[in-house]
């Protein structure tokens, strides 16, 4: 069966280029106010690791995106679309990703509803359900794979165009949690732990239960990587 990989120079779908080895891959440009730093991490990958991408404006959904960056049913809208292109569309979601159009469960439904109306066998499906973003980021490097096509990769939900990572988003704690729990030092424009949110909101959400176990403790683990004296938290206490 012909297959297509959703590509995004993410941290999740450029290991996962590596792990369904080195399938087709399609970006689609919606218009989204990313776009950019995306497209210009595309070119770089694409360029050092020989990724055969195809560009797609077919879509622009940018036109419906929410102040947090969402597109309602993004990931309905690129499957439908990808399936002109292949069988099987790998979408990439990973262990504990549960927003409405990015689970299991929504994958199989697109799966069954797509093929029931295409008239043939598709299958929407991610390589990742059963890796937290850690694993998957420890799984690359015991292949070998080199850290600094890695810190190629983008992922940050900042709207201005620029290319360095804000580590003010939630898009930023999580690559810094994956990197950071993999011994990775990644560059970002502010420190993702001294974000706001993470003492206001991240810290009790995840003692909370709030988030899935395997989250919360990705998540301390990270922070018990930062020196005392980084955190304003644990600074208060010494002083
Ligand atoms: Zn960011």
């Amino acid at each position: 069966m012909s297959e297509v990989l959703l590509f995004s120079a993410g941290l999740d779908s450029f290991p996962a280029w590596h792990f369904l080895g080195r399938p087709p891959a399609v970006y689609f440009d919606l218009g989204h106010r990313y776009a950019a730093q995306e497209r210009h991490a595309i070119t770089a990958l694409a360029e050092v690791c020989g990724i055969e991408v195809a560009i797609s404006e077919e879509l622009r959904l940018g036109r419906w995106e929410a102040p947090d960056a969402i597109i309602p049913m993004r990931n309905v809208h690129l499957a439908m679309l990808a399936v002109n292109r292949a069988d099987v569309v790998w979408c990439v979601g990973v262990k504990g990703d549960a927003t409405l159009d990015k689970s299991p469960l929504a994958f199989e439904d697109m799966s069954s509803f797509i093929s029931r109306l295409s008239g043939r066998p598709v299958r929407v499906d991610s390589p990742f359900w059963d890796m937290t973003k850690t694993q998957i980021i420890s799984w690359y490097l015991d292949e070998g794979l080199p850290v600094e096509h890695l810190l190629l990769t983008f992922s940050c939900s900042r709207t201005d165009g620029d290319p360095t990572h804000c580590g003010t988003c939630s898009s930023c704690l999580r690559r810094w949690i994956s990197l950071a729990n993999n011994g990775i030092t990644a560059p970002f424009e502010a420190p993702p732990w001294q974000w706001s949110r993470v003492q206001d909101y991240y810290v009790p959400a995840m003692r909370e239960g709030r988030y899935p176990a395997h989250r919360a403790e990705e998540f301390f683990t990270a922070l018990a990587t930062i020196e005392p004296a980084s955190t304003p938290h644990r600074r208060k206490g010494i002083r």
